[in-house]
């Protein structure tokens, strides 16, 4: 999963990045309102981690902006204790959910899970498909009677897939998905993942769509 995460706090920016790397997430982090609305309008992420005092766009501006923009990507704002009613109205503009600072980051990471399966319109922790089981939250894949503990760009890379069944999906949005903008990325980066996904859970698991990138079937297609 690829997060931007907007905080301009340089310790609690560092805490949340690294604990959400570990998670074996991507992560691009930037540190005003204006770089987050251009990060925003330029790249695919999967959620968003707001705080809402910003400097140059305050966080409640971002959100306005971004859903005005019909952007419906999932956003997680980060409150001040006594700030509850910017948080009654981030939750009001268009915010998923919200923490209260300070918070533990093992229910951030939860937050973000629970806030990822009801965008992808599910209500149960383990996504399924074709005998294959994908467990977010211990991030191993269950397959043939095997446990696989898949590197993590794999692993994201099949949980993107297995969250837009019937959707093909570009080269460029997978490949943004598992990658920050300052990761140096080889052109056939993408094309290894699928190749190894495909030698562990077969051929017909993914499928090509040419000229465009790549796609799970619906289930029972
Ligand atoms: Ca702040």
């Amino acid at each position: 999963m690829r997060a931007l995460l907007v905080e301009d706090d340089e310790d609690l920016g560092e805490i949340i990045r690294t604990a959400l790397t570990r998670e074996g997430d991507t992560v691009d982090w930037v540190k005003d309102g204006q770089s987050a609305l251009s990060a925003l309008a330029a790249e695919s992420f999967d959620i968003a981690i707001l705080d809402l005092g910003l400097p140059k766009v305050p966080g409640l501006e971002v959100l306005r902006t971004v859903r005005h923009q019909g952007n419906s990507i999932p956003i997680l704002i980060l409150t001040a204790h006594e700030a509850i009613e910017e948080r009654v109205q981030g939750l009001d503009m268009g915010a998923d959910d919200y923490m209260v600072k300070p918070f533990d980051l093992d229910e951030l990471s939860a937050r973000i899970r629970a806030m990822r399966r009801r965008d992808s319109g599910r209500a149960t922790p383990i996504i399924t498909y074709k005998g294959i089981q994908l467990d977010p939250a211990a991030h191993i894949v269950h397959f043939d009677n095997q446990s696989f503990n898949l590197p993590r760009r794999e692993f994201a890379l099949l949980q993107k897939l297995l969250e837009n069944p019937g959707k093909a999906l570009s080269r460029e949005q997978l490949t943004q998905s598992i990658y920050s903008w300052d990761e140096d990325v080889d052109s056939n980066a993408l094309e290894v993942h699928i190749h190894n996904l495909r030698k562990k859970f077969g051929n017909e698991v993914i499928r090509t769509i040419r000229g465009v990138g790549y796609m799970i079937e619906k289930d029972g297609a």
